[in-house]
């Protein structure tokens, strides 16, 4: 039977445009993508563009192309139908001109005309300053002025409207992460929520259009979390039933908060795509450097979310079966670029991405003019598959280079070294005798024959076999020796041996 749609729960993602959405963007649309998933409700993505002097062109387009990579749909909102339309706030104004008239009629907010100088100099003057029932009387505002002048003051247009706090009460409420939480109005400060422009600042747009769009559940990352006492304060005075809140730990990369204005990231990506734009410059993307929209989405859930089972590859809808807000920890979190791509390992593995890898590989092998065959490529790719992190050349080369290229440099452990230095006379033996061996193609057991018919050690058995490895790939890396034998043809083994031969030789005389 099919589940009854519960219109009850909405919510919404609502980016502002001000720059290409980075991971702690991506994780707060795709938690949100999960909760309506999970409740069978409705996600929204609304655009909160009322800051547009940080607008950044393009910003949105680049924010739909990373959602649509990650597979992740809202159900309404911007550039799609829907009851509540408009969802992009610059396209509201009228509707928030109208709500802040509600607020000044009802004494609820007033207006301000002190100089920006002004109020810089109460600041320093003193340190704890905040503009609120304890400073307002003795500013410049309407609340002191006669209302002649008031009218006078907002035909200059050099006003803005501040919200007007109330006096020494508590605000209480309850977030689904960080429990109960409780702050004095005294400490919040008149927030200014319109401009003379007739603009809304976010705080009041993202109030009113929450309401109007009917969210539930307001779930967004915990740099939100100290404003929300004076998002509630907006409610109590419109008498608004006010949403669920779920504020979401912060991401940390090794530099501090990720934000879009800190790019300094060491490599780890923070961004999901590459850019189309040329106004949104990414240097470094998920995409780009090989991570499958699978594996980034399994990361990001991650990134907070810790289900109570041993298990961290989850596909989407497992995420969604097990979701929970009580398995998200109240601690900021870190990125970890090792993880990230041990989970993409295993993607890599169980989606077959070897034709993306044969690709990549082919055009690689073409650009630098060496000499392959597609069957042995398809081979090659079959066997070292399980051991690529990233589908980008540099990882897929060097899981393979060794069947293309002989290794001119070698890497030889300190303990092989010694072990060279001191057993000659067996190397050069064991060196003899195997050429012999690898006419027919060899395998592990002919192998183990071969030495046991030589009566040799374990130990020289353990050695040699290290030393024939350095001979063929350059160092003590690499998978099966005997699928190397298989796909190597006999005179290039040989001539790797010799020459690898040839080098300790002359070095460990
Ligand atoms: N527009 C805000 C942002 O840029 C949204 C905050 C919220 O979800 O309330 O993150």
């Amino acid at each position: 039977m099919k589940k009854k749609l519960n219109k009850f729960i909405r919510v919404r993602f609502a980016p502002s445009p001000t720059g290409p959405l980075h991971i702690g963007g991506l994780r707060t649309a795709l938690y949100n993508y999960i909760y309506a998933k999970k409740t069978n409700g409705i996600f929204i993505l609304r655009i909160d563009d009322t800051d547009k002097k940080r607008f950044i062109k393009n910003s949105i387009n680049y924010l739909i192309d990373s959602l649509k990579w990650c597979n992740i749909n809202y159900d309404e909102g911007y550039g799609k139908k829907g009851k509540y339309k408009p969802y992009i706030q610059s396209k509201r104004f009228k509707i928030y001109k109208k709500y802040i008239n509600k607020l000044i009629k009802n004494k609820f907010a007033y207006y301000a005309f002190d100089k920006k100088k002004t109020l810089k100099l109460y600041k320093k003057k003193y340190k704890h300053f905040i503009y609120n029932s304890l400073t307002r009387n003795n500013l410049n505002n309407s609340l002191n002025i006669n209302n002649k002048i008031i009218t006078k003051l907002i035909k200059t247009n050099k006003y803005v409207i501040r919200l007007k706090t109330p006096y020494n009460k508590n605000i209480t409420f309850y977030d689904k992460i960080y429990g109960k939480i409780t702050i004095n109005s005294n400490q919040l400060d008149d927030k200014i929520i319109y401009r003379s422009n007739q603009t809304p600042t976010y705080h009041f747009a993202n109030v009113i259009d929450d309401h109007l769009m009917n969210i539930t559940h307001v779930i967004r990352g915990k740099e939100w979390l100290s404003s929300t006492p004076l998002h509630i304060i907006i409610y109590n005075y419109f008498n608004w039933q006010i949403p669920k809140f779920v504020h979401l730990p912060l991401i940390l990369n090794n530099k501090g908060k990720i934000s879009k204005r800190n790019f300094n990231y060491n490599n780890l990506p923070i961004y999901p795509i590459k850019s189309k734009y040329k106004n949104i410059n990414i240097k470094n993307s998920y995409e780009e450097l090989g991570f499958l929209p699978e594996s980034l989405i399994n990361i990001i859930a991650l990134l907070g979310w810790k289900p109570n089972i041993n298990n961290e590859i989850f596909n989407i809808n497992t995420i969604i079966k097990l979701f929970t807000f009580k398995d998200i920890n109240k601690s900021d979190v870190h990125l970890n670029f090792k993880k990230s791509c041990w989970i993409n390992k295993k993607y890599i593995n169980k989606f077959n991405n070897n034709k993306k890898i044969f690709f990549l590989l082919k055009q690689y092998l073409i650009f630098n003019n060496i000499d392959h065959k597609d069957k042995l490529l398809n081979k090659i790719i079959n066997l070292i598959i399980n051991r690529i992190k990233l589908i980008n050349i540099n990882d897929i080369w060097y899981n393979c280079y060794y069947f293309f290229i002989i290794p001119k440099k070698f890497y030889i452990p300190l303990k092989l070294k010694y072990y060279i230095i001191y057993n000659k006379k067996i190397i050069i033996y064991l060196f003899f005798k195997i050429k012999k061996f690898f006419k027919n193609k060899p395998n592990k057991n002919k192998i183990i024959l071969f030495f046991k018919k030589l009566q040799i050690s374990y130990n020289d058995y353990y050695f040699f076999l290290k030393i024939i490895r350095i001979s063929i790939i350059g160092e003590l890396k690499g998978i099966s020796l005997f699928d190397i034998f298989n796909l190597l043809n006999y005179k290039n083994i040989i001539y790797r041996i010799n020459y690898f031969k040839t080098i300790i030789f002359n070095n460990y005389k």
